[in-house]
């Protein structure tokens, strides 16, 4: 099956052609199918390099709604260099179709610089959970209208102490309709975050 088969749209297999993204990886078969489906929770267990951020970008590609100037959704990874990485792939994803606008926020930088950029219009944010939590605070980020929350590379973040933060902020996304996580091990906190915060019919990839 290539991408098209599994449902992506004809101007997005377009950008993917582009960057020589024609074979869909097992993962990304797995997950596409899945989650062009229709709203589920969704873990999986993945490592880097086999092609996790496509195969939960595109489905999220699809859940945007390009005409509407609200944040509709949120990725939560563990550091900036990830967090610019995804936001990259987005982009060239989305070169041939409706413009889709990601902003990647992170610690470490002035905020106020991040501030001025989330007043341009924005789609997608991908954020370290620290920062995020600080952008709220002060009003410039709404995640009102989130529809779907990604925890990309979950075992980094709370390796690195996050998980208060994590805690924080799948408590204050109420509106959302789906939640998938990605991690590559299945620690003990882990499984607890899961239970506390996933639908016990999420859908499972190993
Ligand atoms: P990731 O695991 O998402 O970090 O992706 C690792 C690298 O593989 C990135 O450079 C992607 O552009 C590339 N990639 C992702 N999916 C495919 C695919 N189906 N075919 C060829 N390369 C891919």
């Amino acid at each position: 099956e290539n991408f098209k088969q599994l449902g992506i749209n004809k101007d997005i297999v377009k950008g993917l052609d582009e960057l020589g993204i024609v074979k869909p990886t097992q993962i990304q078969a797995e997950v596409i199918s899945v989650l062009l489906n229709g709203n589920t929770d969704l873990i999986g267990q993945a490592q880097t390099g086999t092609g996790k951020t496509a195969a939960f970008g595109l489905p999220l590609l699809h859940r945007i709604n390009p005409k509407v100037d609200k944040v509709q959704g949120l990725i939560l990874c563990p550091t900036r260099e990830l967090g610019q990485q995804i936001a990259k792939q987005l982009f060239k994803f989305t070169k041939y179709s409706d413009k889709i606008f990601t902003e990647s926020i992170y610690g470490g930088e002035r905020i106020e610089k991040q501030i001025s950029a989330l007043r341009r219009p924005t789609h997608i944010i991908v954020a370290t959970p620290g920062r995020l939590i600080d952008l709220v605070k002060r009003k410039a980020v709404d995640l009102t209208y989130v529809k779907t929350v990604i925890l990309d590379e979950a075992d980094e973040m709370l390796s690195m102490g996050f998980k208060t933060q994590l805690d924080e902020i799948l408590n204050y996304v109420t509106g959302v309709e789906n939640k998938w996580l990605f991690s590559a091990t299945m620690p003990q906190d882990i499984m607890k975050m899961i239970k506390k915060h996933f639908s016990p019919s999420a859908h499972k990839i190993e």
